[in-house]
């Protein structure tokens, strides 16, 4: 497979080259040349297999050329061998059509850790065959760094500098990050918001001397393969509820529009999805766009959903060159007009393209609070507030159809027990994936939000720069 810029003047990548570069040298996304598709028969014999073997069937289309196959299948059996479910994404049933995909079975305990657990052996198979090295710079809303770090600690040819807003995600998801004793962790808490850190981390990528100096990498969800892996449990669940016989739809809390495109390409792949609905809390820049066609950042409001408190999400992009015809041209003047004028403004053509694709709703602290208190009254489920944002949303808008409504359970309750404790009157119980980090002192640096700062600091310490030097 190959892969394109959607600003169109970055050099087309084999996988492997995409999956290191993250963002294209144009400050555009790489997406695949051109969508695979599986046939009916291929999804129905989805039905009743394991999630492994889904996963193999649905990704390599994407690295075939680049990873060899026994290669790939031996990464992803030790990418979930990590989980504490043997179905990786089970299915709970909440109501009579209503569903739970629960992704938090991982090490971190959030979703983030299905595509980064593979993303780490996929990047150091490629750094080990080529004998070199990179610094992995990545912003956090609160569940990337923790994943990055748990799947990149100890590894010897990546260092990894890990930036999240100070003060801004919740006492578990800095202590996941903050606790690592590796020499190749480094925690830098950034006085600003997730979108002040991730500016900050594509400023990095575009500063082009820096970026060569670094061997820079990334692991947000602009990287290709993190969208690629989540694709897999859009199969998994669908096919677990009977497709391609029978169609499904889901709801998907959204930040970063990562997450929501995977499902979005599950479906241009052949899966019967009747709906994809993104849910926003009361950042929900997706949901106004959505609505008006006008897609314009306002100011981050501090929500007990931290991980989607965002208002430029990275993603959307690989949409809108699709829904702007593969015209990277117009995907160019686009985020040329969002850098100078802080918005931009769809055509008519192009609304009705993202209206056809998705619905999308915004759900605020009460109606995530009164969807976490139903479930756990009258389904006995404890979700946590993404989750909750995710039922309340699909609840809000109302079926279309009646098709199973499945709601994408992004993290385990227990990483933010205050909020939970605070709705529903109890601490959520501990899994045992958090005892661990319970008495480990922390390490991490406090940095202004300042561009040059930042830079000279991950230039001081990576070990890339330090060799060179
Ligand atoms: C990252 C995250 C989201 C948002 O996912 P995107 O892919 O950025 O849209 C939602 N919930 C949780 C718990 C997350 O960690």
């Amino acid at each position: 497979m190959k892969y394109v810029s959607t600003r169109g003047e970055a050099p087309v990548l084999g996988f492997e080259d995409a999956l290191l570069a993250g963002l294209a040298s144009d400050g555009g996304l790489y997406v695949p040349e051109a969508w695979p598709t599986l046939s009916a028969d291929t999804i129905r014999g989805f039905q009743g297999a394991s999630y492994e073997d889904i996963a193999e069937a649905v990704m390599t289309p994407y690295v075939e050329g680049d990873v060899p196959r026994d290669a790939f299948r031996s990464m992803i059996d030790e990418s979930y061998a990590t989980f504490s479910h043997r179905a990786i994404a089970p299915l709970v049933q909440i109501g009579a059509n209503e569903w739970i995909l629960e992704l938090f079975h991982g090490p971190t305990l959030a979703f983030k850790d299905v595509p980064m657990q593979l993303l780490a052996r996929l990047m150091d198979r490629i750094l080990t065959a080529r004998g070199k090295r990179v610094t992995i710079v990545g912003a956090t809303s609160g569940d990337t760094g923790g994943a990055a770090i748990e799947a990149f600690r100890g590894r010897e040819a990546v260092d990894v500098f890990i930036l999240h807003p100070h003060g801004r995600v919740s006492d578990v998801q800095r202590r996941q990050m903050t606790t690592a004793t590796e020499g190749n962790i480094f925690n830098i808490a950034l006085e600003g918001t997730f979108d002040d850190c991730q500016a900050f981390v594509k400023a990095l990528f575009n500063d082009h001397r820096r970026r060569d100096a670094l061997s820079l990498a990334g692991v947000n969800s602009i990287n290709w393969a993190r969208i690629m892996a989540q694709v897999v449990y859009y199969f998994s669940s669908a096919a677990g509820l009977g497709a391609p016989d029978r169609s499904v739809a889901y709801s998907v809390p959204t930040g970063n529009f990562g997450d929501v495109f995977s499902g979005h390409i599950a479906r241009t792949m052949g899966l019967p999805i009747s709906d994809l609905i993104i849910a926003t809390n009361q950042n929900d820049i997706l949901a106004r766009t959505v609505a008006s066609g006008r897609y314009e950042p306002l100011g981050v409001e501090p929500s007990t959903s931290p991980s989607m408190d965002i208002q430029v999400s990275s993603n959307f992009e690989r949409l809108l060159y699709e829904i702007c015809g593969s015209d990277s041209s117009r995907v160019r003047a686009l985020m040329g007009q969002l850098a100078q004028q802080s918005h931009f403004e769809l055509t008519e053509n192009e609304l009705t393209a993202l209206q056809q694709r998705f619905r999308a709703g915004r759900a605020g602290e009460a109606e995530m609070s009164d969807a976490l208190t139903d479930m756990v009254e009258r389904s006995d489920y404890l979700a946590d507030p993404h989750t909750a944002v995710g039922v309340a949303v699909a609840r809000g808008l109302g079926a279309r159809t009646t098709d199973p409504v499945i709601t994408l359970a992004t993290a385990h309750p227990s990483k933010f027990p205050a909020s939970v404790e605070a709705v529903t009157g109890a601490a959520p119980p501990r899994p045992k994936q958090l005892q661990q980090s319970d008495d480990r002192p922390e390490r991490m640096t406090v940095l202004p939000n300042d561009y040059t700062t930042l830079a000279e600091f991950i230039t001081e310490r990576s070990r890339v720069t330090r060799v060179a030097a």
